[in-house]
Parts: structure tokens; C-alpha cells; sequence
């Protein structure tokens, strides 16, 4: 296992995840994260590679905790904009 996750590290690697995936939090769809969360969580083997991880709200990264981000997908479907043009009336 790598180092612990926090301090100065987990700083660097928050801006790295903000700055490559951009604010959109992975966990809700919505924009304004601003930690990063682990696709895999560490507790599970994942690691600190960028890959791994996503932008996301504090509220929601604690709200995952450790859950597998394919049970949290189950139980909170992201409903993607399909189109984005905004509609007239
Ligand atoms: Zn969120």
C-alpha cells in the first residue's frame, strides 16, 4: 500500500483530479466538487493513481464511504443531459 491519504499529498492530488476532470462530481453529476474520491476505495485495494480518481462534493464522497462506486451507481443513477439546447417557449 502507498502512503496514507491526506496532508499535502491529498492536497496535490485533489487539485490534479479538479484540474483534469474539472468540478463535476462523479457521485452526483452535479458541478461545484471539490475532493477527490477513489473509483476504487482505498479500503479495497484502489490507489492514488489519477485514474482512480474522480471529482467529487465532500457531502457526497463521505456519503459513500467505502461502498463499491458500482452499488453507489445503483442507487444514485446520474440522468445525463442528453441535449444540451436550451428549449424555447
Ligand atoms: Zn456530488
Amino acid at each position: 500500500m502507498g502512503p496514507r491519504w491526506g496532508g499535502t499529498r491529498a492536497t496535490r492530488l485533489t487539485a490534479l483530479t479538479l484540474a483534469t476532470y474539472g468540478d463535476r462530481c462523479h457521485l452526483c453529476g452535479k458541478h461545484g466538487a471539490t475532493t477527490a474520491d477513489h473509483l476504487v476505495p482505498r479500503s479495497r485495494g484502489g490507489d492514488d493513481a489519477i485514474e482512480n480518481l474522480r471529482p467529487a462534493h465532500v457531502a457526497c464522497n463521505s456519503m459513500r464511504g467505502s461502498m463499491p462506486i458500482e452499488e453507489w451507481r445503483r442507487k444514485h443513477p446520474i440522468y445525463e443531459q442528453k441535449c444540451s439546447a436550451s428549449r424555447k417557449w
